[in-house]
């Protein structure tokens, strides 16, 4: 675990219960239902990794820390980027440059696309690769029990690529996983735990995100090898993620 850095969400309670903020080296998937708060959480990050080290970025003097925004969705907000590096003292249109957006169309162009991160990462030093979401795609092209062994199979391996690419060039990779709220559904049936099943064998940290009330949301640290289990409370504001 050399050289591991870690990079702010921007609120120290999430930041805590991460041991310190979302890891480089490790994939750190963020999972929970729709509004929880998954989308917010990749685009503060996106911002963040650029803040000097002293601040809890990546940026090292004139070295700016870059990042990756892989939308899947087409959830991705520049107007939200402009917002939240305006709260963090960057300047926007910066903000914005240093951010890679790319939109994967379907599975194979999703794993395409990190496939070309193994010569962009290093050459534009980006820390922070983001995969939001990360079963989306296969979700909607392998859907049901039938296809479940095959859908398991090809997302293993997106994110064997994933854990490589953090490895090998020391970047933090988040993913985000939309699943259902009760969990009585989502574990009783295995067509409706596409990520829940598959990502639990990936390597890394597993943060469960809950709505509460107003902007306040509940996360949930989930099976951490090296991190104590806990629960902590953060807010989604104006600005961004904070306590
Ligand atoms: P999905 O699975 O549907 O993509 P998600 O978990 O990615 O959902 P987010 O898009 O991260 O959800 O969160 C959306 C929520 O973030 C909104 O419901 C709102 O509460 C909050 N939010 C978004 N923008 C702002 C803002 N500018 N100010 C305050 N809160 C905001």
């Amino acid at each position: 675990r050399m050289n591991l850095k870690k990079i702010t969400t921007g609120s120290s309670n999430l930041d805590e219960l991460l041991g310190g903020g979302v890891e480089t080296k490790t994939i750190t998937e963020f999972f929970g239902e729709f509004g929880s708060g998954k989308s917010q959480i990749s685009h503060q990050l996106s911002v963040n990794v650029q803040l000097p080290t002293d601040q809890g970025g990546l940026t090292e003097g004139e070295n700016i820390a870059k990042a990756v925004y892989i939308d899947t969705e087409g959830t991705f907000r520049w107007e939200r980027i402009e917002q939240m590096a305006r709260c963090a003292g960057l300047d926007p249109e910066l903000a914005m440059e240093n951010i890679y957006y790319m939109r994967a169309v379907n599975s194979d162009h999703q794993m395409a696309v990190v496939e070309e991160l193994f010569g962009l990462v290093p050459k534009e030093n980006i820390r922070l690769v983001v995969v939001d979401s990360v079963t989306s795609h296969f979700r909607a092209e392998y859907p049901g029990r039938e296809n479940l062994a095959v859908r398991q199979q090809k997302l293993n391996k997106h994110l064997h690529q994933l854990s490589r690419l953090a490895e090998i060039y020391n970047v933090a990779v988040v993913i985000t996983n939309q699943v259902m709220a009760k969990p009585d559904v989502f574990y009783g049936d295995p067509t409706q735990a596409v990520g829940g099943h598959v990502l639990y064998h990936a390597p890394g940290v597993r943060v469960q995100l809950k709505k509460s009330r107003g902007n306040k949301r509940i996360a949930r640290m989930v099976d951490a090898p090296h991190l104590p289990e806990g629960e902590t409370v953060f807010e989604i504001t104006e600005c961004g993620i904070r306590d």
